[in-house]
């Protein structure tokens, strides 16, 4: 029978999911579901940063969004349980006496404050600044006088001096670690809490856990935990240490290059599918030039094998131009449901739709598809749908609203439309084309102030199209509303761009 693949996706609950974060669940959710494997949700709070129900909501919250599932995990149980560190913490000081017994960890004393000093002046030797190994030797009478003095051991674990440690990485391939360069680990804190060190590798095991897929930022941990399971007997799961994630200007992704936790880009408009498939092209690729995939195809051809080595940079432009894509292939009546929320958050449309009105928000949504590159674009580019109470913007203002010539046209076209007996696309363009003609004018200089009348804008889809969906009424009354504003001096540009062109 072959072996059960089994994944686990380990995040410390620290009030927010960074994309890393996400990159890494999505990754072992790939790379489980392609092999017909497990994914195991387990929650690593030892960092005294105690795990609050927030937090953990946080962590279910990123990954549902985005479609990630788990097999086992703290909300649904499972076999290998608990699934949540803090409560497995009889486990580790189990597994960390036996070390001691065996003579392969041992009790430090140490401040953190001394082991800095020491490492410094090992720095300014010009000395890899390592943990010293001082305690390593200690008797027993030593470690007795020690706690005299009112000191509280950490257990350190007794790394190989000489030789090599060797990761053979799914991705990274061979790295090659000097075991002098590295100091014993803490692996049991003064608080009784194990380290991450300790309770991964002592976890993987219990969990079964086939392979560890994880950031680069882990790779030099490894030494430790291949170590770390050599002495403790335990096997060696395959290793798959993905690429970093920069920011544009190559460095490490944070704050300064935007939003970095999933739920910003859900804030932003994002779709989910679209950050799905964004975030797996970071680090894999399907080895053809195919960028938009549903995530059926990602799940069935994606590998390991084929993830880079190098790191991947987080472009923001290209994130957004894969969810206007996702926008665009989207049935309106399905895009439809997904950008009501956002219309009703802004307050531009009630919750309950039924009959013509949501056939009428599936006809807006449509005529905006092709331009919208967020969820919430259409709270701002799709407004005047839903309100008269629209910005008129500089551009509209310096081009149009602000020209004499422009008050005529507006309040003869109000005229025209009003006398209409039908109001469709085709009258409607009858009615700008007839009155460009009657006033010896192009066309555009009729189209473009009633657009830059009615909708505050100079760019957006088809005029005919676009005014057919607003009330006949509204759009006389907004037109005759910006001719009295023109002819008033009120729309004169404004703020700091007034002068710009
Ligand atoms: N809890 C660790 C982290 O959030 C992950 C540990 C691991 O994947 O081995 O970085």
């Amino acid at each position: 029978m072959s072996e059960q693949i089994r994944t686990r996706f380990a995040p410390s609950p620290t009030g927010s999911m960074h994309v890393g974060n996400a990159h890494t669940a999505l990754f072992n959710w790939l790379f489980a579901r392609n092999n017909g494997g497990a994914v195991v949700l387990r929650i690593e709070d030892t960092d005294e940063l105690r795990s609050t129900p927030e937090a953990l909501d946080v962590i279910y919250g990123g990954l549902k969004w985005l479609g990630i599932d788990w097999d086992e995990g703290p909300d649904i149980g499972g076999p290998y349980g608990p699934y949540i560190q803090s409560q497995r913490l009889e486990l580790y000081e189990q597994k960390v006496n036996e070390l001691v017994e065996q003579g392969k960890a041992y009790r430090c004393y140490c401040t953190p404050e001394e082991v800095q000093q020491r490492r410094e002046i090992m720095r300014a030797q010009g000395l890899p600044p390592k943990y010293d190994s001082r305690c390593r030797t200690l008797t027993e009478e030593d470690c007795a006088e020690l706690s005299a003095e009112g000191r509280q051991p950490c257990t350190r674990f007794k790394m190989k001096q000489t030789g090599n440690t060797i990761v053979n990485d799914i991705i990274q391939g061979e790295v090659v670690y000097d075991n002098n360069l590295c100091g014993d680990p803490v692996i049991l804190k003064q608080s009784g809490f194990p380290t991450f060190h300790l309770a991964v590798v002592v976890d993987d095991a219990a969990m079964s856990i086939t392979h560890v897929i994880r950031g680069a930022g882990h790779l030099p941990n490894t030494q430790i935990h291949l170590q770390l399971q050599e002495a403790l007997e335990l096997p060696h799961p395959r290793y798959a240490h993905l690429p970093l994630i920069l920011g544009e200007d190559r460095t490490k992704l944070s704050k300064r290059h935007g939003a970095v936790s999933v739920m910003e880009y859900q804030e932003l408009g994002y779709l989910p599918e679209a950050m799905f498939n964004f975030l797996v092209l970071l680090g894999w690729s399907p080895g053809d030039e195919q960028e938009i995939m549903p995530r059926d195809e990602i799940v069935s051809r994606f590998s390991l094998e084929a993830c880079n080595k190098a790191a991947s940079v987080f472009d923001l432009k290209k994130a957004e131009w894969m969810n206007g894509e996702y926008m665009k292939q989207m049935e309106p009546a399905e895009l439809a449901e997904r950008v009501h929320p956002w219309l009703v958050a802004a307050g531009l449309i009630e919750e309950e739709l039924f009959g013509k009105r949501w056939q009428w928000l599936i006809k807006i949504v449509e005529l905006m598809q092709e331009r919208a590159k967020l969820l919430k674009t259409y709270t701002t580019w799709a407004r005047y749908f839903f309100t008269d109470d629209y910005e008129y913007e500089n551009r509209a203002r310096k081009k149009w609203l602000n020209k004499e010539a422009t008050v005529d046209v507006l309040e003869r076209l109000g005229d025209g439309f009003e006398a209409l007996d039908e109001w469709n696309a085709e009258t409607v363009e009858s009615v700008i084309r007839g009155l460009a003609e009657e006033m010896g004018l192009s066309a555009g200089k009729v189209i473009h102030p009633c657009r830059a009348a009615v909708t505050g804008t100079t760019i957006g889809p088809s005029l005919f199209h676009l005014l057919v969906l607003l009330a006949r009424d509204d759009v006389v009354a907004r037109l005759r509303r910006t001719a009295r504003l023109s002819r008033d001096g009120e729309l004169a540009p404004t703020g700091d761009d007034a002068d710009e062109e």
